[in-house]
């Protein structure tokens, strides 16, 4: 929204259980896009550098964790 200067946008999100749709008009946040923008330079920063940004969780059982698609790699050998 912040690249391309829009005041509003439409979110839609898909229930998988019961196929229902569910529409919300959502207006743009300045203070909320810039941070996720530098949080995304740091990543990228990082990255480039060879680090790995801290882990959100102290163990690998943390409910996130347990969902993340990378939790194998992440967790690998620290524990
Ligand atoms: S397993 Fe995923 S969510 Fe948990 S710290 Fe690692 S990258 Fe983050």
């Amino acid at each position: 929204m912040a690249y391309m200067d829009l005041g509003s946008a439409l979110f839609t999100a898909l229930n998988k259980d019961t196929q229902a749709l569910h529409h919300e008009i959502v207006a743009f946040d300045a203070r909320a896009a810039q941070a996720l923008s530098d949080k995304a330079v740091d990543v990228i920063r990082a990255a480039e550098a060879g680090e790995l940004p801290p882990r959100i969780a102290a163990s690998p059982d943390f409910y996130l964790c347990r969902w993340c698609a990378y939790a194998q790699r992440c967790w690998e050998g620290a524990v």
